[in-house]
């Protein structure tokens, strides 16, 4: 019987990012260890807004576009694998997008923002609409008068993403990953060709590790030759009361769940690591959600909750192998649901073959070391 504590790949953060690769290397038929540090943590994948969104990202590096392209046109294929391997349903929805405006300013920026994105080299261009009012009312029954139009992309869609990480979870256990919860990795170092991490008095051994622990990454990965220069960035979000379904389509910054709640969200600010609410911003927030659907006005508030993002420094995610320490890999991006079909089905065997190939290579954490040189 094989040692229980040797494993060909270690992941360390139980998050979306980590369940996400661990789910895809496990369902290759590789041994997997993930481990999680647990509540204490910080954990943007229990705290996030469920978009499956494409919509205006890869402004500044065209790569990222087409990589939630990729993801976003995989992702029925996972909610399948996550229903047959989890028995369980995410809810997945992608009827496309609305970002609405409600001022002619922010739909001019709007407008000059995707044809800016578009305009970019090697990205592949998807359909847009940009809706005035009227166009909008008729897709849209209920919005306000203070719309005054949006865009819209078919793309994009939304998740229910806490049943997306327990699927996750669940259909890496059911394809034999060993789950480690309360189980911080402490330190990392390689050793006679293996990985041996030190984790909550326990000590694993792995050819292979994949460091998934979103702001955690920090200070793990320059342990093993790598670089992770993430920051937290807050989000605050209000959950509205169950109400009949009315609304069909996910808007940027308010949906309808699967189950009827409304969420609406969700601010960007930097706040360090401080994640809790805070009255102004949650105003704001119920503010613009009122003038897009003032039918709203009657629906009580049940929830509200702030999580930090785990943000790179340009915004766009960290894919890469350490040179000094081959099988050392890091993962970490902003959009982990949007992404979770690309690192399961994408990343994840890429990792397995060692070799991240050339299309991740823009995501090199070196992008960021050119940009601080200039
Ligand atoms: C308000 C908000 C709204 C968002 N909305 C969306 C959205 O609509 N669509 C979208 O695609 N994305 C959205 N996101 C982003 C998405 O939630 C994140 O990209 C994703 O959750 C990141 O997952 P992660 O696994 O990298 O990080 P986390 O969820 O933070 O998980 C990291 C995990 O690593 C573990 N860990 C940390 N350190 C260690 C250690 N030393 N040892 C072991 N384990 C460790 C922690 O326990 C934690 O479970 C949103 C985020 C926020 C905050």
């Amino acid at each position: 019987m094989a040692n229980p504590a040797t494993f060909d790949i270690a992941v360390v953060g139980g998050g979306l990012v980590g369940a996400a690769i661990g789910y895809g290397l496990a369902r290759g038929g590789v041994q997997v260890a993930l481990l999680d540090e647990g509540d204490i943590a910080y954990r943007a994948s229990r705290g996030n807004f469920g978009l499956v969104w494409v919509q205006g990202k890869g402004l500044g590096l065209a790569p990222y576009s087409n990589w939630t392209q990729l993801s976003a046109r995989r992702w029925p294929e996972l909610a399948a694998l996550l229903r047959a391997d989890a028995d369980t349903d995410v809810a997945l929805e992608q009827p496309g997008g609305f970002h609405l405006c409600l001022s002619e300013r922010e739909l001019e920026v709007r407008v000059q923002t995707l044809t800016r994105l578009f305009a970019q080299p090697g990205l592949e261009a998807y359909p847009f609409e940009v809706l005035d009012h009227a166009a909008l009312a008729d897709r849209i029954p209920g919005i306000g008068s203070a719309v005054v139009g949006g865009t819209y992309t078919r793309l994009d869609g939304h998740v229910n993403a806490l049943k997306l990480l327990r699927a996750l979870h669940a259909g890496f256990g059911k394809h034999g990953g060993t789950y480690l919860p309360n189980t911080r990795t402490e330190r990392l170092q390689s050793s006679g060709g293996r990985f041996v991490l030190e984790a909550h008095g326990t000590t694993l051994r792995a050819s292979k590790i994949v460091l998934a622990a979103g702001l955690g990454n920090l200070h793990l990965a320059p342990q093993v030759g790598l670089a992770a220069p993430v920051r937290p960035q807050r989000g605050q979000i209000l959950v509205l009361e169950r109400v009949r379904r009315f609304l069909h389509h996910p808007l940027a910054t308010l949906r309808q769940t699967d189950e009827g709640t409304v969420l609406i969200g969700d601010s960007q600010e930097e706040a360090g690591y401080d994640d809790t609410v805070g009255l102004a911003v949650l105003a704001t927030l119920a503010d613009r959600a009122l003038r897009t659907f003032p039918a709203l006005r009657d629906v009580r508030i049940n929830r509200t909750w702030a999580a930090l993002r785990v943000m790179s420094p340009d915004g766009f995610p960290v894919y890469e192998q350490s040179r000094a320490q081959p099988g050392a890999f890091l993962a970490t991006c902003h959009s982990g649901v949007t992404l979770a079909a690309a690192h399961a089905l994408e990343l994840a065997p890429l990792i397995a073959a060692g070799d991240l190939g050339p299309r991740l290579q823009p995501f090199s954490a070196e992008r960021l070391h050119v940009q601080k040189a200039t």
